[in-house]
């Protein structure tokens, strides 16, 4: 016997696992016992065919795993359990085969009887969502790996499901957390009910699920029970509270033959995820390696983002907001341009939301205030004055330091902060804390006037409307839009401005586009008007031109 098999015998005898050689076609060449003693296979197996002494679903399943292993060379697992004999339960085992050489392969077979037991008594607390009862991420990886190496050994396509319930967040902070615990319960017993047998069911963090689906052959399968899990989601959500804005967004991942890994399946189901919420919410997006190149763009983005702030590659751009009575700009409202290295100018829609969620926004947004006040400082110079409006994101918002940073900024440029309009959105406002409102509140104290911005987009409710501490409403200019072709978008345009005078509160209307729609503004006494028929954004010295000849024409008629 040459060393390294003395070596191999002794390593064997001080670990749990035997080891098993066995020739290619499935006869048993030498047993090695391990240190927990007598195993399925004794010594005295050699010789034999694994058909002889297993019963012949246990030897189709290790040949099968032989053949993989001589064929691809990489390790196979197989699990297997041996019907009870006498008191015993019956024991579980797990071999893990891999190639020896060209005709024979090695076989390390552990009693993991033991591990399952402990496992499963475990299993129902350590392994389900306590809130929903579904499978929790341990047992979703575990029931991955499985499902993956078992269509690795017997073919077959495998689906990886992640859903996200868009706005789940807005619901939660504004309807409270109980409201949101109900809505979860209930989407999960739907997605239950929308599964097929076999299928797991798992929650992965607050409001992501992920659906495991097993024998699925081709896309449109895979399409099909995405689709009915997102109807399932919207059925329940309805059921729920019928006025809720939530939709879900579904990325998905697809293995054929066990050709994936489960880090990698989870990661292309995020990345087809975050494509989808890029698109637009409530949309269901497969993996793909096209959809892989659109990401690395856009990582490529964020980090020319991150860059473009120290390059100085940001102007502030101002569009002119109009008295809708008597046709006199009043003030502008300063939006962010990027001027992209070799790229041209790129609109805030384009990147003010890669700045948000990369956390950029906060010294953007300063650097786009301190320029704003700066700017109108200077036109005050030429005899220009005006109000300034200026866009305000969440993440500014909730900041402790924004209402100081905001009076440092008015203070140092010279400009009087009760000529600043701040411009937010509800879902800013309604954070989970109340610094937001505080801000808007001490903000107001100073003289500035808030707007809440894109009004009827959210989640408007008179109630928020009571409780802010706001001026102003901006209305959409989704609504702007349908004001001369859609009726019901023209009730909701007068009877919003009836309302916000009724509760003191001025109206701007954003995105006027024709003359009919402004005339109709003023017949329904909106106070303020902005939009391409007016005037588009501009750079600070086109604006003060626009101004300039505007008020020559006015004042000499
Ligand atoms: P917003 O505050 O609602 O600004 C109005 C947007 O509508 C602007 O797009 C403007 O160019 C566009 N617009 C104006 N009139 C019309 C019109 O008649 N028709 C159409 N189709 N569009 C019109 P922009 O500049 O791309 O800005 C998009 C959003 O980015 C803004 O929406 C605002 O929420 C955000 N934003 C812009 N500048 C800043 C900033 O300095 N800081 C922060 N935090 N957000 C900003
Ligand atoms: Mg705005
Ligand atoms: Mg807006």
């Amino acid at each position: 016997m040459d060393s390294a098999y003395t070596m191999l015998s002794s390593i064997v005898r001080s670990i749990p696992d035997s080891v098993w050689r066995l020739a290619a076609d499935g006869m048993v060449v030498e047993i090695l016992e391990g240190a927990d003693g007598p195993y399925p296979l004794g010594p005295d197996a050699a010789g034999q065919h694994l058909r002889d002494l297993f019963p012949e679903e246990i030897a189709t399943r290790c040949l099968h795993g032989i053949g993989k292993v001589l064929e691809a060379g990489t390790v196979v697992d197989v699990g297997f359990e041996q019907a009870a004999s006498g008191s015993d339960g019956g024991r579980t085992f797990e071999a893990r085969f891999v190639r020896a050489d060209q005709n024979e392969v090695l076989g390390f077979v552990r009693d993991v009887t033991k591990r399952n037991r402990v496992e499963s008594a475990l299993g129902s607390q350590n392994l389900h969502d306590s809130l929903t009862g579904l499978a929790n991420r341990a047992l979703l990886d575990d029931r991955l790996a499985q499902a993956l190496r078992r269509t690795w050994r017997d073919g077959g396509g495998l689906a990886l499901l992640l859903l996200d319930l868009d706005r789940f967040k807005d619901m939660n902070d504004t309807l409270g957390r109980e409201v949101g615990d109900q809505m979860l319960i209930s989407v999960a017993r739907c997605l239950t009910e929308a599964v097929n047998d076999g299928d797991t069911v798992a929650r992965i963090g607050g409001d992501e699920f992920i659906v495991l689906a097993d024998g699925l052959e081709d896309a449109s399968g895979v399409l099909s029970l995405a689709e009915r899990l997102s109807a399932a989601v919207q059925t329940s959500v309805r059921a729920h509270r019928s006025d809720s804005p939530i939709s879900t967004t579904i990325g998905v991942a697809v293995a054929i033959d066990g050709d994936s890994d489960a880090a990698t399946m989870i990661s292309n189901a995020e990345t087809a995820m975050y494509h989808a919420k890029q698109v637009g919410r409530g949309r269901i997006e497969l993996f793909d390696s096209e959809l892989q190149r659109r990401l690395e763009r856009r990582l490529d983005l964020e980090s020319a983002l991150r860059m473009a702030l120290a390059n100085d590659e940001f102007e502030v751009h101002y569009q002119p907001i109009f008295n809708v009575a008597s046709g006199d700009i009043t003030g502008v409202e300063a939006l962010l341009r990027w001027n992209r290295r070799n790229r041209g100018l790129v609109t805030a829609a384009d990147f003010i939301p890669i700045a948000e969620e990369t956390g950029l926004i906060k010294s953007l947004g300063a650097w786009a205030l301190r320029r704003a006040c700066s700017d109108v400082v200077v036109w005050d110079r030429s005899g220009m004055s005006l109000g300034l409006a200026v866009n305000i994101s969440t993440d500014q918002l909730v900041d402790k330091d924004f209402v100081e940073l905001v009076m440092a900024t008015t203070t140092e440029t010279g400009f009087d902060p009760r000529r600043l309009t701040i411009e937010v959105s509800e879902t800013a406002v309604l954070g989970r804390d109340d610094t937001a409102a505080q801000n808007l509140t001490l903000i107001r104290q100073r003289g500035a006037q808030v707007a809440l911005d894109d009004f009827g987009t959210g989640y408007s409710s008179l109630n928020h409307l009571r409780q802010l501490p706001i001026t102003h409403l901006k209305i959409d200019r989704s609504f702007t839009a349908g004001l001369t072709t859609s009726v019901l978008d023209s009730k909701i345009i007068e009877s919003t401005i009836a309302l916000a005078h009724a509760i003191g509160l001025g109206v701007i209307a954003e995105g006027v586009e024709t003359a009919a729609q402004l005339n109709m503004l003023g017949e329904f006494g909106c106070d303020e008007a902005q939009g391409f028929y007016l005037g588009k954004p501009q750079s600070s010295v086109d604006i003060l031109r626009t101004v300039a000849t505007h008020r020559s024409t006015t004042e000499s008629r």
